[in-house]
């Protein structure tokens, strides 16, 4: 039996089934874009820990900042004896957020407590309590977050009831038929019927849905959206946490459409892969809490504070917002060949940035998803040495994001792996 057999049966005795793994491949260690596992199998990583590593695995500058960090002190709990690393790492995010409006941030640990924390906000500051979300959008698994994710399987199934007064809308995408339009006059027909637009602390939605399966909001959308808050006092929150820091080209995904959001949740990428999340918003709104009634044991978490700063100053120096377009340019268009060999098992490509994603269907119809084929990929990806990962509301996009440091000709190669594995299908 390898290591990976037998530490995936260890796993299975001791983890809750709730807490599954995609693959037995337990890692050894990383580098930018490879990670190589207990049994000494090198694999091309498109994962990235889920958008968290845009700076690839042990970027050696964020290495030594913790380390750095480290020697001083790891943790005294930013809420009783803070430190420099967080008041300078708000200091840049807030000036980072789109937008000319003075802005405050509060950090704490995980993407799902910023959501929570950003409602928190928005309700303390309208004094008003029903929530916007839209249909196959993810924001988290603790209750308040789950009540907002769109998505039900598996993130909801058995976990109910969740917190009243929380509504969703179609999400408009264009790849599936729904549009702009029809999502305006759901929210329309909301404000009629479930719930007056005064009653509306906050609306909260992605610039790309992520787990949803990849899909940008057209910036128009995102622009009406900004004028319908403005005309009820409703708080727009834009959820980056997994479309944040150059992942998608920009630093922020909704930059596209020019708008400035009244807060912003960012978490995965903020810190190269140390827990950290942050709210970051409108001064006036961010300042409507009580003290004490935001934070966190681990708020501002000081290695990843210190990772934080260093995350910025790789992004900046080593320009990722271009190479995210670059990578995206490369997979996009290796994938679109990729279609044009095997029209009968990919749908559509699209890709803003590095979100790259891939849809299989049945007979090369987009609406006759293929979830099984999903999989198989996957499975046999990880066979030749290439982490793919899924998402999407019908289980059958794959997605890719690489680190965004991630040399072209390693993402070729892993590209090539995957082309070898659709060949052999
Ligand atoms: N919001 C979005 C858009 C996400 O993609 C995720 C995680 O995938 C979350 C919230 C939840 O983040 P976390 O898993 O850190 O709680």
């Amino acid at each position: 039996m390898s290591k990976n057999q037998q530490l995936q049966q260890r796993k299975d005795a001791v983890f809750a089934r709730g807490m599954g793994n995609m693959a037995a491949v337990y890692v050894d260690h990383a580098k930018n874009n490879e990670i190589w596992d207990v049994d000494g199998k090198r694999f091309i990583d498109f994962a990235a820990g889920i958008a968290v590593v845009n700076t690839g695995h042990s970027h050696p500058r964020i290495v030594a900042a913790v380390n750095e960090q480290l020697q001083r002190f790891s943790h005294t709990c930013a809420m009783v004896t803070p430190y420099e690393s967080a008041v300078e790492l708000a200091e840049r995010l807030v000036k980072l957020a789109p937008g000319n409006s003075p802005k405050k941030a509060i950090f704490v640990t995980t993407g799902a407590e910023a959501v929570e924390n950003a409602v928190k906000i928005a309700r303390a500051h309208t004094k008003r309590s029903g929530v916007i979300a839209f249909n196959g959008g993810f924001h988290g698994r603790t209750n308040l977050a789950m009540g907002l994710t769109g998505k039900v399987a598996p993130y909801k199934a058995g976990f109910g009831p969740f917190p009243g007064e929380i509504y969703h809308l179609p999400y408009p995408n264009a790849y599936h038929g729904v549009t702009e339009e029809q999502s305006l006059k759901a929210l329309d027909e909301l404000f009629h019927c479930d719930i007056e637009p005064g009653r509306v602390a906050a609306l909260i939605i992605e610039p790309v849905q992520g787990e949803g399966g990849f899909y940008p909001a057209p910036p128009s959308f995102l622009q009406k959206l900004r004028a319908i808050c403005d005309q009820h006092g409703i708080v727009l929150v834009c959820d980056e946490i997994q479309t944040g820091f150059a992942r998608t080209g920009k630093l922020f995904a909704t930059e596209y459409a020019g708008i400035e959001p009244d807060l912003m949740t960012m978490a995965k990428g903020i810190a190269g892969g140390f827990p950290l999340s942050a709210v970051v918003g409108k001064a006036d709104i961010m300042d409507a809490a009580n003290p004490g009634g935001l934070g966190g044991t681990y708020a501002a978490f000081p290695l990843a504070c210190a990772a934080g700063l260093e995350v910025l100053n790789i992004i900046e120096e080593e320009q990722l917002c271009d190479k995210a377009l670059a990578l995206g340019e490369l997979m996009n268009k290796r994938l679109h060949a990729l279609q044009a060999k095997y029209p009968h098992h990919i749908g559509q490509v699209r890709n803003l940035g590095a979100m790259v994603a891939m849809e299989l269907v049945h007979n090369g119809d987009v609406d006759q998803p293929n979830p099984e084929l999903t999989r198989a990929v996957v499975a046999k990806g990880i066979e030749k040495g290439v982490i793919l990962l899924s998402c999407g509301v019908r289980g059958n996009v794959i997605r890719f994001l690489p680190a965004l440091t991630s040399p072209l000709e390693v993402v070729s190669e892993g590209l090539d792996l995957l082309e070898q594995v659709l060949t052999e299908l």
